[in-house]
């Protein structure tokens, strides 16, 4: 069996990813390490873990551990991928992966250095929906695309409205979910960001200066120009992708969610069509890419490559939204 060390105490793991190594069925969890003792151990025994550290260096000598999920703030993603790396466990790590592109440029070479698989838990590109919209584009079923929008406005729950509104290095809802945004976008187009021009609201959920919502467009490669919307304020709005191509246009109804739900239509000159698409757990599918390749078959659904990709351009939109001007990304 895979062992896996969970380093945070965190709700992501706690609502996702303790089931989703559990149901791969050749995975454990061996262990939980939290800042917090009392916290950990409470973690460790509402989901049967065997043990929960204090100290990582510990947690990283448990016997049988082969690989960590970290789900830290991230503010630690990048000292604990390379503390881990240098362990010789392979890291599964949430995003934004660093706080600027010096430290996940670190993150990515210790990972390289150290022989371990790096993958970035980018949940949305492992859901069937988005699996479905790129396979359309791909076989040509819009022609070139043209334009794009993600609907991505939320109310952050209750439960999750801590450091996210009020740490500067939390980068708000651009680092938060604009990144998500940007990974499936460059999954589905299959295109790299070139410019972002962004405008920002802050200051009523979030402290003043802090984005919680982001009107942005992304200009990418192949000429596609995305609207992009993300917030935390916003109760009772719905999610979704549309892609517009020359010969028509897919859009996906509620997918920019952790749910494995959604719908997809595609509207051609003959009319619109229902997609049918075969959901399954997100987070599920990214620990059996991750495993795959710790394997050695394939790579993890987000490389450390993708995750760095997402963070240039969600730095490049924050830097777009603070100076109104234009951001070009470095080739
Ligand atoms: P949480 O706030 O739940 O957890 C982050 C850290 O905060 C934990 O590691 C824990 O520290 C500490 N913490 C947890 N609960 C409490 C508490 N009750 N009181 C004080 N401290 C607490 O954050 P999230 O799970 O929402 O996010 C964690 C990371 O995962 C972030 O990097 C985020 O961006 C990412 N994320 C990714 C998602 C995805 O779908 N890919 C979804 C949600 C988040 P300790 O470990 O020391 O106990």
């Amino acid at each position: 069996k895979i062992g896996w060390i969970l380093v945070g105490a965190s709700t992501v793991a706690r609502e996702w990813m303790v089931d989703a190594i559990g149901q791969q069925g050749d995975a454990e969890v061996l262990a939980v390490v939290s800042r917090d003792a009392a916290r950990g151990a409470a973690f460790a025994e509402q989901f049967g873990i065997a043990a929960s550290y204090t100290d990582l260096d510990a947690a990283l000598a448990h016997p049988g551990a082969d690989a960590v999920y970290i789900s830290t703030t991230n503010e630690l993603h990048m000292a604990q991928t390379l503390q881990a790396a240098r362990a010789g466990k392979h890291v599964l790590c949430e995003k934004p992966l660093a706080l600027n592109l010096d430290d996940a440029r670190r993150m990515v070479d210790g990972c390289a250095e150290a022989g371990v698989v790096l993958g970035i838990n980018h949940h949305l590109r492992n859901a069937a929906s988005h699996g479905k919209v790129r396979e359309l584009i791909r076989a040509g079923d819009i022609g070139q695309p043209l334009y794009g929008r993600v609907l991505h406005a939320n109310n952050l729950p209750q439960h999750l409205r801590g450091w996210r509104l009020d740490a500067p290095e939390s980068g708000g809802v651009t680092l938060d979910m604009f990144v998500h945004d940007v990974d499936t976008l460059r999954f589905l187009l299959d295109s790299e960001p070139r410019h972002v021009t962004a405008c920002a609201t802050s200051g009523g959920m979030t402290v003043a200066g802090l984005e919680e919502g982001l009107m942005a467009v992304i200009e990418f490669d192949n000429g596609t120009l995305v609207q992009v919307h993300d917030a935390f304020n916003a109760p009772h709005s719905l999610s979704g992708v549309e892609i517009i191509g020359t010969k028509g246009t897919i859009f996906a109804t509620g997918v920019m969610t952790q749910r494995p739900v959604g719908t997809i239509s595609l509207t051609r000159e003959a009319g619109s069509i229902d997609i049918p698409v075969e959901h399954e757990n997100l987070y599920v599918r990214s620990v059996r890419a991750f495993q795959r390749a710790m394997r050695g078959e394939g790579q993890p659904a987000a490389t450390g490559d993708d995750g760095m990709r997402a963070l240039a351009t969600a730095l490049a939109a924050q830097q777009a939204s603070r100076s109104h001007q234009r951001v070009t990304l470095a080739g």
